[in-house]
């Protein structure tokens, strides 16, 4: 691993950048290099990346973006689609992989809330994991809020 755990902004929405990564690709690779940079950076890009392209992408990306991609690609194609789907996917990737919540940008770190909304148009905020416990501990175990009264009596135990 190196210590480059942060997506540089200027990689977004930047198609020059993308086909300079691809070019650098072999040529028999150089449809998924496209295919996983694209899902990664543009904001009209691909919301799936097959498995078999993930996989022979996988090779020419930089660590941070194949902890992104794996982390990603679980969810809009691998065994938690069903619980988040391309819009978490959408959310991250509007986010710049970073969190909503303080901005901190380590890629490793970042986690998909379920929530009511912080984009438009979706139910997933991208957190860090300090801003995701924080929000956690914020509701009691079925989900809600806790109520001030709650949060003064425990208040009160505890002292
Ligand atoms: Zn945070």
């Amino acid at each position: 691993m190196t210590d480059q755990t942060t997506i540089d902004l200027k990689r977004f929405n930047n198609n020059a950048y993308i086909e300079e990564r691809v070019i650098a690709a072999d040529l028999a690779d150089r449809g998924s290099v496209k295919t996983a940079l694209r899902y990664l950076y543009l904001d009209d890009g691909p919301i799936n990346l097959p498995r078999d392209r993930q996989k022979i992408a996988e090779k020419y990306l930089e660590d941070a973006e194949r902890i992104l991609i794996r982390w990603l690609a679980t969810r809009t194609n691998g065994s938690e689609r069903k619980n988040y789907g391309s819009r978490a996917l959408i959310t991250a990737r509007s986010t710049r992989y970073r969190c909503q919540q303080c901005g901190f940008s380590d890629v490793r770190c970042l986690n998909l809330d379920h929530i009511d909304g912080r984009v438009d148009g979706t139910e997933f905020a991208c957190l860090c994991a300090n801003c995701h416990t924080i929000k956690s501990r914020q509701k009691d175990w079925s989900g809600k809020a806790l109520r001030q009264k709650d949060v003064e009596e425990q208040t009160h135990y505890e002292s």
